[in-house]
């Protein structure tokens, strides 16, 4: 913390402004940076132009040019990525429910958007389950971006509304289902949408 201090404190001396004015920048930045996958995942719900539940992944993979395989793989293998120059594979792991596969397309799909690699591959363990700061960064953003291509925040609130009533676990089971994504996912999704869950 003290450290941090002192290179912002360092910077803004460097410019020649206050302190204030370089940690607003710098956290005007992370949140730029933190809303940047969820960003993305709407536009791409714009661009495929899909204004109702479940979002045909597979079409957005084969438009982005990846072959799709689902393949038996160990099981703390939940997908893989291979992006290079004469190849572009996404492997996912079939024998994972068939809402945590969407998932895990989805996230493969996030480490494709979001660029995080140029030439390579990346194997996702399921190290993607793991506490919040035993996981990579770019494993977080890819899982952001999954959340709201899977549920994007515009398709989630208009099915609220068009349910006319409170949301109660048969509701959300409901619309997990609508959503083909599993009913954590879904809760996980609509606290951070701010919806209070009976
Ligand atoms: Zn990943």
């Amino acid at each position: 913390m003290l450290k941090e201090k002192l290179t912002y404190q360092q910077i803004a001396d460097h410019y020649g402004v206050n302190q204030g004015t370089i940690y607003n920048m710098i956290k005007r930045e992370k949140q730029k940076r933190f809303q940047l996958p969820s960003r993305k995942a709407k536009e791409i719900i714009k661009q495929f132009e899909i204004t109702d539940p479940p979002v045909d992944l597979k079409a957005i993979d084969k438009h982005e040019g990846f072959k799709l395989f689902f393949n038996k793989l160990p099981n703390n293998i939940s997908g893989i990525i291979e992006s290079n120059k004469k190849e572009k594979n996404i492997f996912i792991n079939s024998d994972h429910a068939p809402t945590r596969q969407r998932f895990s397309l989805g996230h493969e799909l996030g480490h494709h958007f979001l660029n995080h690699f140029e030439d390579g591959e990346h194997k996702d363990t399921t190290t993607i389950f793991r506490k919040e700061d035993e996981v990579l960064e770019i494993d977080r953003e890819a899982n952001r971006f999954a959340s709201e291509l899977l549920m994007p925040a515009v398709l989630v609130k208009k099915q609220i509304a068009l349910a006319h009533r409170e949301l109660d676990p048969e509701l959300l089971e409901q619309m997990a289902s609508t959503f083909e994504v599993s009913t954590i996912a879904l809760t996980y999704r609509l606290q951070n949408l701010g919806f209070e869950l009976l």
